[in-house]
């Protein structure tokens, strides 16, 4: 009941006001996010890399309302991986990019955001490194899609998310395998109404089995971006059943959350990588998370309530 409210008020300016300046915010923050600039996120990539951990990058901030916020948004990953390149840690630290902060709902948003995120697919491929598109709401899906394909005849490993709650997922999941995509599948974090996807907690997770079969017995790699622990098993399984290698395909959590099995699933030689958040305007990142589990917002509204 509660996720969709949290979820409602991700796109409310007078919130984004109110979280921002209470009290306990930012102690809550920081267990999602990983820091606000470029080198404190490069030191927690190194101590991940050390710990065995992989990692796809995210500098937050989707809600862009001008071009020249969308070239920004540009030359934030351009200057992360000017800065990764000195870890030389290749396909170890990844980039992932929501194409809304490169300007996709803006005016002639699917070119502009295609001309900002070429550069950052580019710049990623010549540290030997790749770039994966995240999935937002289903409105914008045809054009993340769109520019996928583009990005892929002449960068093949870039990746795309999909989202097991959407009715559509299954047949673009067919359409990603036989391509030989990259591929996360993940639940699918934002409120979308019942005439496109699936409500019900149990019927999102039925339709990740079915679209993560598809996935491991395709021609890509999949992503398996879940904390669940029975998605988790059957992915297991699934890769086993398909006959894949421990690196024909991998698990991915969020940072800050589960970081036990994350390091237990590395242990036991599977490939982990942790989406790392980073940068100053986390608002929207935030509420997802608060959305995805209602203990986290008890844990936020205490900690305002100490605090204030
Ligand atoms: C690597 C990665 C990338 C993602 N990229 C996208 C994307 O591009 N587009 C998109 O729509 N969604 C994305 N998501 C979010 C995803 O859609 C889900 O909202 C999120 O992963 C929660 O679903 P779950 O599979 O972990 O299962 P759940 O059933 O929600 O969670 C299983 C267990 O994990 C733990 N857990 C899950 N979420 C939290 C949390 N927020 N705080 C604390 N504990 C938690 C809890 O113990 C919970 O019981 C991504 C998730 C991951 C892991």
């Amino acid at each position: 009941m509660l996720g969709p409210v949290i979820l409602a008020a991700s796109r409310s300016d007078k919130m984004r006001r109110f979280v921002s300046a209470a009290p306990g915010t930012k102690q809550v923050v920081d267990r999602f996010i990983a820091g606000e600039t470029v080198d404190q996120v490069v030191e927690i990539v190194r101590n991940s890399a050390d710990k065995g951990l992989e990692v796809t990058l995210d500098v937050v901030g989707e809600d862009i309302t001008t071009p020249e916020q969308a070239a920004g948004a540009r030359d934030a990953y351009l200057e992360l991986i000017g800065h990764l390149a000195d870890l030389g840690l290749g396909t170890g630290a990844e980039m992932s990019v929501k194409l809304s902060m490169f300007g996709q709902s803006l005016q002639d948003g699917h070119e502009l955001a295609l001309a900002n995120v070429r550069p950052v697919v580019e710049a990623a491929a010549a540290i030997g490194t790749t770039v994966t598109l995240d999935a937002e709401d289903h409105t914008t899906l045809d054009s993340m899609f769109a520019i996928h394909e583009e990005l892929r005849k002449d960068f093949p490993q870039t990746g795309c998310v999909i989202q097991s709650y959407l009715f559509r997922t299954e047949e673009d999941a067919r359409r990603l395998a036989a391509a030989g995509s990259r591929v996360r599948l993940v639940k699918g974090a934002y409120k979308e109404p019942a005439s496109v996807a699936y409500q019900d907690k149990a019927e999102i997770d039925k339709a990740y089995v079915r679209i993560l079969k598809t996935l491991m017995h395709g021609q890509g790699y999949p992503m398996i971006g879940s904390h669940d622990p029975r998605l988790i098993a059957i992915g297991q399984e699934l890769a086993r059943q398909a006959g894949r290698k421990l690196d024909e395909y991998e698990f991915q959590m969020l940072y800050g959350i589960r970081s036990d099995e994350q390091l237990r699933l590395a242990a036991e030689g599977h490939r982990m990588r942790v989406y790392t958040a980073y940068g100053t305007d986390w608002y929207g990142y935030f509420m997802r998370r608060l959305a995805e589990k209602p203990a986290n917002l008890l844990f936020f509204a205490r900690s305002v309530v100490t605090k204030g």
